[in-house]
């Protein structure tokens, strides 16, 4: 929608990485979108500062602890507030155009996931969601006719290089990595690296979550999960390629040879533009692509002995059932153990393996029928890695 009706967004994790991004956009657009309302975890000074800026009706806050004073940081506006899990579905569930989900973390899957029941269109940044329960989260998308909107940048650029081809004609998918800060180093030195090393990645910047997955590469095995969800492509047809310079971000190869790209800067308002404005392209401030002052661009294979996280991933994707799931929750307290020093960096894959294997031989990594399942799943596995990690 143009000028006479702007669209009326929904905004979950507001106050991130992607929060961020979106909010510039949608700053530098005011007659094209109003904000209905913003959803965060704990920060709540930030959450006020955005709400004050942008008006929304509602704001959510997953801290309960945080409702007192974001209530009175905003105190003389009619801005209404909320707090904890309940108010950020209830955050989710009002009257949108679009609602942008980039909560990290399985936390984004029930208010995520209730957006969709309500038939919301969603802009899905939030990769965890369909890695946790990808196949019921599909079905509720299907059965509420809605198709979600890739915002993660390679699952983006993918949708844009199908160009609505027919699936039938796609015989590979391939996604990009930088390689994260790690790709040069030594199995060894890998293994030892700090926190600072961790979260310094050579080309996106982004929340430390997502930035230490991209250091171990399972954010790269996270998204081939999520390709084969959003897409439909059976395992066999995806594959990863590192390319350091992160220019190609997704590429589609077709039976007849053909091979379409999806191109662009390392900037991530460059995808959130596309689902801002889907169908239509809006104009974006974005770094623009100069390929003769890039000059090289290169392409490697992904090495699984360094990177054992991404076996894992491709594993889990291959076996299918609830091991997605179990990755996901395991990985998500081993990362957190890791930011807070509690276990090497080598720790993190080797605590996800243990986990599979753990739930392999309990019975807990059953293939969940819903997206309640599927959190009851992670729930387990939760409480397991933070019992064994003491994290
Ligand atoms: P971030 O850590 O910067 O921000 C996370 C946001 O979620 C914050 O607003 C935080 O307050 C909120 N949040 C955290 N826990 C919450 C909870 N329990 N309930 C409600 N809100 C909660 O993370 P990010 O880098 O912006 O990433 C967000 C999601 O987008 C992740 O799933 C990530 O994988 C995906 N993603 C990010 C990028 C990127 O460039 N940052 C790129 C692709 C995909
Ligand atoms: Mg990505």
């Amino acid at each position: 929608k143009t000028a006479a009706a702007p669209r009326r967004l929904v905004i979950l994790g507001a106050t991130g990485s992607i929060g961020a991004s979106t909010i510039d956009l949608v700053e530098r657009n005011p007659d094209r979108f109003s904000v209905v309302a913003l959803a965060a975890g704990r920060d709540h000074a930030a959450l006020a500062r955005l709400a004050r800026s942008l008006k929304p009706e509602f704001v959510a806050i997953r801290d309960e602890e945080a409702y007192g004073a974001l209530k009175e940081a905003l105190a003389g506006t009619n801005i209404q507030v909320g707090a904890g899990p309940e108010a950020i579905v209830e955050a989710a569930l009002r009257e949108a155009d679009l609602v942008v989900s980039a909560i990290v973390g399985a936390a984004g899957v029930e208010p995520t996931h209730a957006a969709l029941e309500a038939g919301r269109e969603v802009a899905l940044a939030n990769k965890e969601c369909l890695v946790c329960a990808g196949a019921p989260f599909m079905r509720t998308a299907e059965r509420a006719g809605i198709r979600l909107l890739p915002m993660d940048s390679e699952h983006n650029a993918i949708f844009q290089a199908l160009g609505g081809a027919d699936p039938a004609t796609i015989e590979r998918m391939t996604i990009t990595a930088s390689g994260g800060p790690f790709r040069t180093w030594s199995k060894e030195a890998i293994e030892k690296a700090t926190v600072a090393e961790a979260l310094k990645h050579p080309n996106w910047s982004m929340g430390p979550k997502i930035t230490v997955d991209s250091a171990t590469m399972m954010n790269k095995g996270l998204e081939l999960i999520e390709a084969h969800h959003l897409f439909g492509v059976p395992a066999e047809k995806l594959d990863v390629v590192v390319h350091p310079q992160s220019i190609v971000h997704g590429l589609v190869s077709f039976a007849d040879g053909a091979v379409t790209a999806g191109m662009g800067a390392p900037d991530m308002r460059v995808p959130i533009a596309h689902c801002l404005g889907f169908p239509e392209r809006m104009a974006a401030p974005t770094p623009r692509l100069d390929l003769a002052a890039i000059g090289t661009l290169t392409f490697e294979k992904p090495d699984f002995e360094r990177f054992p996280s991404l076996r894992l991933a491709l594993d889990a994707l291959g076996a299918g059932g609830g091991l997605p799931t179990v990755l996901n929750a395991a990985n998500e307290i081993a990362v957190q153990a890791f930011l807070a020093g509690k276990i090497p960096f080598g720790g993190i894959a080797r605590h996800v393996s243990d986990a599979i294997e753990a739930a392999i031989a309990d019975g807990s990594a059953r293939e969940p029928s819903s997206v309640a399942e599927a959190l009851t799943i992670d729930h387990i596995v939760r409480e397991r890695s933070r019992a064994v990690l003491a994290a």
